[in-house]
């Protein structure tokens, strides 16, 4: 018979050798800490830092190279489709695969029935273009929540805003790497505090529901002629700038990338494979929240955008850590619970994981729980 001061002793040392790890030198520790917090939970228990991955235009590509990476990590991603590009256009998705992406949980929205401008079309092939799109999705059980302009174009004109939101929740362009979930951020263009969609003056605001500004990473490397080692390093500052707003669960900024093309060539829209697989990598290791644009939502009364899904998985964040499993998951939101030292040798772990003296550290208060420690 084992006694309970036995026992106690056990869990003790069991314990004792764990902080020990932990401590054994800084960067392991930290590593430690940061793995264990890469698990989309930010360093109070929240969400802090969220990206919402946008492929435009239906191509191929999306399923065949960027697929198996997002799947890698479980990343879900809005895909917006060109509805007579299905099945129709070499280069472009056909509707199983479509619908694939649609089963796994992958967000389609609409990208129009052609490509077209919308602000040079009469009223009438607006209808058809914003309207018969969804009516199209739908004829293939998939119900759009969002749609997003080809070539960004008729987004400061009425007849084309008024025709969207008769359709869609949401609707997307571009033109700014961060979005602000109140529409309060962008003083150069805009002194709204809110998202409303028309002034006082009953003209349209810079940023509303209707015009949810994301970044195309493609556009910047053309206009910037940047290397894809600066467009990594870019990617890096765009999605870490959210930092900076983001707090205690509040999450007011958000970046939203558009990709087009990926791991193909021959086109300016397109992004390396290489580069492509190392930013799902970066955003993966370094704790992101992967969203979708339907897990986006206004509030009628505040006229504000928001996350949906972030209530109800902040409410409890600590259970993550408290149920033990042995074998190691490729799940990113129980790698919680694995005790593997992986020290990282991304730089800028340093800069974002926390240090938290142990009795304060919730990873050490529920590694005590599990040893029945006080
Ligand atoms: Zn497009």
């Amino acid at each position: 018979m084992v006694s309970n001061r036995k026992i106690a002793l056990i869990r003790f040392s069991l314990l004792a050798t764990l902080i020990g790890v932990l401590s054994i030198s800084s960067f392991a520790g930290i590593g430690f800490i940061h793995s264990l917090l890469a698990t989309s939970i930010g360093t109070n228990g929240i969400y802090d830092k969220v990206v919402i991955l946008n492929f435009d235009d239906g191509r191929k590509s999306q399923f065949t190279q960027a697929k198996p990476i997002l799947d890698k990590y479980g990343f879900k991603a809005t895909f917006y489709v060109v509805c007579n590009y299905i099945g129709k256009k070499d280069g472009y998705m056909d509707w199983n695969e479509i619908k694939t992406l649609h089963k796994e949980g992958h967000d389609i929205g609409s990208h129009s029935m052609n490509h077209v401008r919308l602000e040079k079309l009469s009223k009438k092939n607006v209808e058809y273009e914003v309207g018969q799109s969804k009516r199209c999705l739908q004829d293939h059980g998939i119900n759009p929540k969002s749609f997003s302009y080809p070539f960004d174009s008729g987004t400061d004109d009425k007849n084309v805003i008024n025709i969207v939101a008769k359709y869609y929740d949401l609707a997307r362009t571009a033109s700014s790497p961060i979005t602000f979930l109140r529409c309060d951020g962008w003083k150069k263009q805009s002194n709204q505090d809110d998202c409303r969609t028309y002034t006082d003056k009953d003209g349209l605001t810079y940023a509303n529901r209707y015009t949810v500004r994301a970044w195309s990473q493609d556009a910047t490397r053309i206009e910037d002629s940047a290397s894809d080692n600066i467009m990594a390093d870019k990617f890096i500052r765009i999605v870490d700038s959210q930092i900076k707003y983001n707090n205690a669960g509040t999450i007011k900024a958000i970046p939203i990338i558009i990709y087009h093309r990926v791991g193909e060539s021959g086109d300016r829209y397109n992004t390396d494979i290489k580069l492509f697989r190392a930013q799902m990598k970066y955003l993966h290791d370094n704790g992101y929240k992967v969203s979708t644009m339907a897990d986006l939502a206004y509030n009628d009364k505040s006229n504000y955008l928001y996350l949906k899904d972030l209530k109800a998985e902040t409410e409890q964040p600590i259970k993550r850590v408290t149920t033990p499993t042995i074998a190691p998951t490729t799940n990113a939101t129980t790698n919680v619970t694995t005790p593997t030292i992986a020290p990282t040798t991304n730089a800028t772990t340093n800069v974002t994981a926390p240090t938290i003296a142990p009795e304060g550290n919730p990873i050490i208060q529920a590694l005590k729980k599990l040893f029945g420690l006080k």
